[in-house]
């Protein structure tokens, strides 16, 4: 039988970004065809994770023989800060570096360093955060702070060790997690949020334990609902724990009253403990999608911007890092596609039948663990 060595990686198909003629530079001001402006940044700095959590990278996949991406495909941190530098002008006042795990890309500290001393054009700094798993997250919480972090938030899916170490797949402790979640409160890291996705059947026994354990330590623990984000975690209807039913349950034991949102497009619906023990979110994109404020850009390890975490297709910012464009080019690209965007596929799913997605013909949909969570 004859052997075939790809030549290229035809995992993700990407867009050549065009150049637009006449443009005059980033006025901060950029709204897409619905009138949502850009103002979140996601940088995914690495596509491998130490966890194999099946609802993200299932073990069955991301195997022993999967080809992550080479070093040399990675946007390294120069190029980073440079379309950092690019969206910051177009109005981005908000970057989270995410991944994969983000605590495994090496020197990660330089990186927050550059990003920490960039301005918006009003000259206020960036708000910058990571999201992690914690399992690094307790021998470098002090340097991350140093190098100019602000928050972190962390994913817990359960403090019953069995499940959580199942729910990993790689039999990491509960314990080592929290030792990392009371390091980053040490050293200022702080609101800590605590991300927990539920599944039916698999966790939502957690609900209360998580609940009961994170009240009145200043942490705000968020339920966020299973998603069915990629192309290979076998997602199911049945298994997404609606988030009303996840408030239900809390305030039959801890009474809650609504909160409003931090700001527009805040991705959690806030809720409060009436007792004033802190508070609670939810992020309900399965049963209330929101795309209508929207204002999220995800850039993946290899410098593909995506305008959904839903999209099949990002489009290659690397190839106009790489060649000769000036800022003002790259820029002009960007704003054209922002300005083009009009994604809302959470909104389009909960307008089919259960069980069905849209896709588009031909494409699969990126992982979360390359796009960035
Ligand atoms: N490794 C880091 C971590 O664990 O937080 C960052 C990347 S991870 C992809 C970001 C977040 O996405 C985590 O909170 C994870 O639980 C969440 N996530 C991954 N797959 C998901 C899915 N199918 N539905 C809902 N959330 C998901």
């Amino acid at each position: 039988m004859e052997k075939f060595i790809p030549v290229a990686d035809i995992r993700y198909a990407s867009r050549a970004p065009v150049i637009p003629a006449g443009f005059s530079g980033p006025t901060g001001l950029l709204e897409d065809t619905l009138g949502r402006p850009l103002r979140d940044l996601r940088i995914s700095v690495t596509d491998r994770c130490n966890f194999r959590c099946s609802y993200c990278m299932p073990r069955q996949v991301f195997d022993k023989n999967y080809a992550f991406l080479p070093q040399s495909s990675l946007l390294n941190f120069e190029e980073i800060e440079r379309l950092a530098r690019i969206f910051v002008a177009h109005g981005v006042e908000k970057i989270r570096l995410t991944g994969g795990e983000p605590l495994l890309r090496k020197n990660l500290e330089v990186l927050i360093e550059k990003l920490a001393r960039l301005q918006t054009p009003a000259g206020k700094p960036l708000d910058i955060t990571l999201t992690t798993n914690a399992s690094l997250l307790a021998k470098k919480a002090q340097t991350l702070k140093d190098a100019g972090l602000q928050r972190v938030t962390v994913s817990l899916d359960g403090l019953d060790d069995g499940i959580f170490r199942r729910m990993n797949d790689v039999d990491f402790p509960v314990a080592d997690v929290l030792r990392g979640i009371e390091a980053a409160q040490r050293v200022g890291l702080a609101p800590i949020k605590i991300n927990m996705v539920v599944k039916r059947g698999t966790n939502d026994g957690e609900i209360l334990p998580m609940a009961r354990y994170f009240r009145n330590t200043g942490s705000v623990l968020r339920f966020i609902e299973y998603m069915d984000v990629g192309a290979t975690n076998g997602w199911r209807m049945d298994e997404v724990m609606p988030s009303a039913q996840v408030v239900a349950r809390i305030d039959n034991e801890f009474p809650l009253n609504t909160l409003d949102a931090n700001y527009a497009g805040e991705t959690a619906e806030r809720w409060r403990y009436s007792d004033g023990s802190g508070e609670i979110g939810v992020i309900s994109s399965v049963t209330q999608a929101f795309c209508s404020d929207c204002n999220r850009a995800r850039l993946s390890t290899e410098g593909k911007l995506f305008s959904c975490l839903f999209a099949s297709q990002g489009h290659d910012l690397r190839a106009l890092l790489r060649g000769s464009y000036a800022d003002e080019q790259i820029a002009a690209a960007v704003g054209l596609i922002w300005r083009s965007r009009s994604d809302r596929y959470s909104e389009l799913r909960a307008a089919l039948p259960s069980d069905t997605r849209p896709v588009e013909p031909g494409l699969k949909r990126v992982e979360m663990s390359y796009i960035g969570g």
